[in-house]
């Protein structure tokens, strides 16, 4: 394996990827070819409650000579709050997990079902056909909707298209109650995968929420939290994170949760550096080391190497 790979370089790593079989724009081959040429060279595929895209990104990600992790991003639901799960190294067949992601797909159906009808109640003309023209598939998730909002003309961008209709309140919001955010890393666990708690920033806005969460989420058997993201966020809210996450024995993942060439402020294979207070996942007890890797470097060395 590259060495690249070895020390704290995060430049080669992405284990937040979305892809057209949940929200993401590209279908697998062409996000396998761009995440190549960004110098991407080991990732995730961790679309929204479904781990269908896995096959192809298999076969992709062997054809560009891309170490691929099978992944997902659960759904779940936490003290009344939405919050993300990634799983990584999971199997995609395991019986608990198909079972939660049955369920999902279930609720998913229904909420776009109810979704389609208050945009349809304040005016927006065949939602439901529209959207699904848009995705392309029934795992409709709030971002077809706002695709959908754009394409129509009824707002000007995605970011208006939530603040209007689709945010928390709005008037085409649906409350859903997903899995509950302990059965979400057991089912995990189960697979034999890596639980991460996906962009903690983005729910977590104050510093008491942000230690709860923290603590919740390592409460609950979690193994470890995104700390290097695409997104900017205040350097003060990432260094206590950071900490929290080092008190609780969190690893550090990393990922650009890219869903959308047009996401400008994405510059794959560029995610910043892993804070030094915490291990980086890939040093994890459950992480599957390739035969090449353990050869080259072992484990007693790469502890240290950070
Ligand atoms: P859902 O899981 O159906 O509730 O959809 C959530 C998805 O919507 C997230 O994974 C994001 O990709 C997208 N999303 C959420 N909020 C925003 C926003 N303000 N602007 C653009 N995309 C968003
Ligand atoms: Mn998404
Ligand atoms: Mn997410
Ligand atoms: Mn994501």
């Amino acid at each position: 394996m590259d060495r690249t790979l070895q020390d704290r370089a995060t430049g080669a790593r992405d284990y937040h990827v979305h892809s057209d079989f949940s929200d993401g724009v590209l279908a697998v081959d062409a996000l396998v070819a761009r995440l190549a040429a960004h110098g991407v060279q080991e990732w995730a595929l961790t679309d929204h409650d479904t781990v269908d895209g896995l096959p192809a990104a298999t076969q992709a990600s062997a054809a560009h000579g891309l170490r691929l992790l099978p992944g997902v991003e659960l759904s779940c639901t936490f003290n009344a709050h939405t919050v993300h799960v990634v799983g990584l190294a999971i199997d995609p067949s395991s019986a608990p997990l198909q079972r939660v992601l049955q369920r999902l797909d279930a609720q998913r159906q229904s909420r776009a079902e109810q979704i389609a009808q208050r945009l349809s109640a304040t005016g927006v003309a065949e939602a439901w056909a529209h959207t699904r023209t848009v995705a392309g598939h029934h795992r409709l998730t709030r971002t077809h909707f706002a695709r959908m909002l754009v394409a129509q003309g009824y707002v000007r961008d995605m970011k208006t298209a939530f603040h209007r209709y689709l945010a928390d309140g709005k008037s085409a919001a649906v409350k859903s109650a997903w899995v509950p955010l302990e059965e979400a890393v057991a089912v995990i666990h189960a697979a034999g995968g890596i639980a991460v708690l996906a962009h903690p920033l983005r729910y977590a806005r104050t510093h008491a929420r942000r230690r709860r969460t923290v603590a919740a989420f390592a409460e609950g058997g979690g193994d470890a939290i995104e700390l290097s993201t695409a997104a900017q966020a205040p350097s003060g809210a990432q260094d206590q994170l950071a900490r929290y996450a080092a008190e609780r024995g969190l690893f550090g993942s990393l990922g650009s949760d890219f869903h959308d060439p047009a996401q400008h402020w994405i510059r794959l294979g560029e995610l910043p550096p892993l804070p030094s207070q915490v291990r980086p996942i890939w040093q994890h007890p459950r992480w599957p080391h390739s035969a090449e890797a353990a050869a080259s470097a072992p484990s007693t060395q790469v502890a240290h190497a950070w």
